[in-house]
């Protein structure tokens, strides 16, 4: 069966993307090019309909047989669709409970048919992409689409071709894109979606894993072509005045789109454009694209150029634009927006503090002056940055032209079966742990722990006047250091002391894209090291199994050798502190007394030399019992020690003589 795609229908661009190994894409045309305009324009005679960029462009010359925004008539009625949709330079027919189609030549289409043919090209560039064929998709919808208008995007992908598995909120998929589904349950998210010509503001809520839109609000003729026009507007005005041609509209004296009509038979008159026309709405085709490349460019610019080289044979235009003119211009339209957040806020019930996230969705939203409203309206603390305590955070780590897509293709590859590795990706596969003496794994993160996580241990010297120590970071399930992987290695210095008295502090933190990092901090200098590791969770599965199933076959082994090292290292340390106390209080002991700690002595160290070469393991019995003994016939020996350290303690401090 074929794979499933994401694909986002949208009112100015539609694109489709795929779940490729694990990673969500954006498939692009023959061309390199992600968008698709959703424009369709329908030739004379036989020839098949054009689609996308290639139709955006023939849509200046032929304005009357070029659809566009077709997705603001699907599944309506002609008695819904309101006089400031139907301005457009095609013409619109359907009344009241009557469907919406458009006049196309000799033509009725419906907004099915139109939407099958941006569909189509989708899967033909996918097949094309992908070397295979797609017969199956997922397809996204706004929120506030009704059971009509959704039921006609499903026909329309029918009509392409397509097995439509699901169609999709937006905003979810937005949410999804945007890795939101790992938030904690009944997280809130406000999805701020302004695309080219349509605004929503969708809440939603996480429940078990699913969102729930809580509420939507919006204006489906609200976007960024009004600032194109905003803009178009002023430029137009600055070429009048700088004795260039007028173009505002003749009769209206009001600047519109190319072709677009303010009533009647839009395309009888669009038809009737004399060659005078045809000059004017070129010029306003080549003026529409400088204002929104410079408005585009304005995004990451303080200043432009607009340039319109030889606009009439002896007039040619040019104008430096600043952002500050162009958030100037534009801001009213933008302010309009406000109104439907709080509409939107209010009717969830919620304040802007209850909110967890707010994401951006839109090319739109990629201007600054945007998000800086987004963060004022919300209360964010700063566009970008982590929120404080009580105030959303506002995300934009996402491309917000293709967040949705790319949802809608994370939801397929769920629908397909798929992400079950990608599951993976909220919890460790393995154990993450430092090497310790002895060649032992310490764990501080176990394995399954869920991601992100921070977690943190203290350890020490073993002997005096360490001047640093060695972190070797591990991952995997044995005991013994050499049986797992080795992350790396690092170095931290401090200054010597007598063992056991450095304290450093080793955290491991995972952030949400699985990446380790290691922090090593001497507790008393506070000087630390941080060293950022591979992924600690994007490990090969069946290597991951091998690992857990060695561990399993193993156990018995590991666990001896693990006894075994602690048992050696506490039998080494008792060794070396049993000499030291015979030599110190040799003259205090009985000879008797010395001879049975002797030969406890001699039974550790003949426990010790039980180790095998080969296994580095011995009698791990023998060596625990031997240092039983040993404890037991030094007690005595220990209470002298202590007596004699307290004694020259006193002394030291004057206090006996
Ligand atoms: P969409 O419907 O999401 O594809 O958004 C298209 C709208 O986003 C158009 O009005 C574009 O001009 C606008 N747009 C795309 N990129 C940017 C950008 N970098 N800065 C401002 N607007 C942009």
């Amino acid at each position: 069966m074929s794979r499933i795609v994401g694909i986002d229908l949208g009112t100015t661009n539609s694109l489709v993307a795929v779940v490729d190994s694990g990673i969500p894409m954006v498939l692009a045309d023959k061309d390199g090019s992600r968008l698709t305009p959703s424009v369709v324009h329908y030739p004379a005679g036989d020839a098949p309909p054009v689609v996308g960029h290639a139709a955006n462009r023939i849509r200046v010359l032929e304005p009357a047989d070029t659809v566009y925004s077709v997705k603001r008539f699907m599944g309506r009625r002609g008695a819904e669709v309101s006089v400031q949709e139907r301005r457009v330079t095609y013409a619109v027919e359907g009344e009241a409970a009557g469907p919406v189609t458009f006049r196309m030549r000799d033509r009725a289409l419906t907004p099915e048919d139109v939407s099958a043919e941006v569909l189509r090209k989708l899967k033909a560039d996918a097949e094309a992409a992908l070397g295979e064929p797609v017969t199956r998709a997922v397809i996204t919808v706004p929120a506030y689409f009704n059971d009509a208008q959704r039921n006609a995007t499903k026909r329309a992908g029918e009509l392409a071709g397509f097995t439509v598995e699901r169609i999709v909120n937006e905003p979810t998929a937005a949410a999804l894109a945007y890795g939101l589904d790992k938030l904690k349950e009944h997280s809130r998210v406000a999805v701020y979606d302004l695309g080219g010509g349509t605004f929503d503001l969708s809440i939603l809520e996480l429940n078990q894993g699913v969102f729930q839109v809580l509420s939507t609000h919006g204006n489906t003729c609200l976007g960024g072509d009004d600032l194109d026009r905003r803009l178009m507007d002023f430029l137009i005005d600055s070429i009048r005045m700088a004795g260039g041609p007028d173009l505002t509209e003749p009769s209206t004296g009001i600047p519109t789109e190319p072709g677009a009509t303010t009533g009647g038979d839009a395309a009888a008159e669009a038809k009737g454009l004399s060659p005078v026309g045809t000059e004017r709405l070129v010029m306003l085709s080549r003026l529409r694209e400088a204002a929104e490349q410079a408005k585009i460019r304005l995004s990451s610019e303080e200043a432009v150029e607009v340039s319109l080289p030889f606009l009439t044979p002896r007039f040619s235009f040019t104008y430096r634009l600043t952002r500050v003119e162009l958030e100037r211009l534009t801001r009213e339209i933008l302010l309009q927006t406000r109104a439907h957040c709080l509409r939107s806020l209010a009717d969830a019930k919620l304040e802007a503090k209850d909110l967890d996230q707010v994401i951006l969705v839109g090319g739109q939203t990629r201007m600054p002056l945007v998000r800086r409203l987004a963060a004022e309206w919300f209360g964010c603390a700063e566009p970008g940055a982590g929120g404080a305590r009580g105030k959303p955070v506002l995300n934009t780590s996402q491309n917000p032209d293709e967040a949705v897509a790319l949802g809608a293709a994370i939801q397929a590859e769920i629908l397909d079966g798929g992400f079950k590795h990608l599951l993976l990706l909220d919890v460790t596969p393995l154990s993450l742990g430092i090497e310790t003496f002895g060649g032992l794994m310490n764990v501080i993160i176990p394995r399954n722990s869920t991601i992100p996580i921070k977690a943190g241990e203290m350890f020490t010297t073993a002997v005096d006047n360490q001047r640093s120590v060695l972190i070797h970071v591990l991952q995997g399930e044995r005991e013994r250091a050499r049986d797992n992987w080795s992350l790396g290695k690092f170095e931290l210095e401090f200054a010597p002391a007598p063992k056991g008295v450095p304290r450093v502090g080793v955290q491991f933190e995972i952030d949400a894209d699985g990446i380790l990092h290691v922090l090593a901090r001497d507790i008393a200098t506070g000087r630390q090291v941080v060293v950022p590791m591979r992924s600690a969770v994007d490990v090969d599965d069946a290597e991951v199994q091998r690992m857990v199933e060695e561990s399993v076959e193993h156990a018995f082994d590991d666990l001896r050798a693990r006894q075994w090292i602690e048992a050696k290292l506490r039998a080494s340390e008792t060794v070396v502190a049993t000499r030291k106390g015979l030599t110190e209080c040799h003259a205090d002991l009985e000879p008797a007394y010395r001879v049975s700690v002797e030969a406890a002595l001699g039974r550790v160290e003949e426990a010790l030399a039980t180790e095998d070469t080969r296994t580095k393991v011995g009698d791990v019995a023998r060596l625990i019992a031997a240092n039983a003994a040993l404890d037991e016939a030094t007690r005595a020996l220990a209470d002298l020690m202590m007596d004699k350290a307290m004694e020259a303690l006193l002394r030291q401090r004057g206090m006996i003589s």
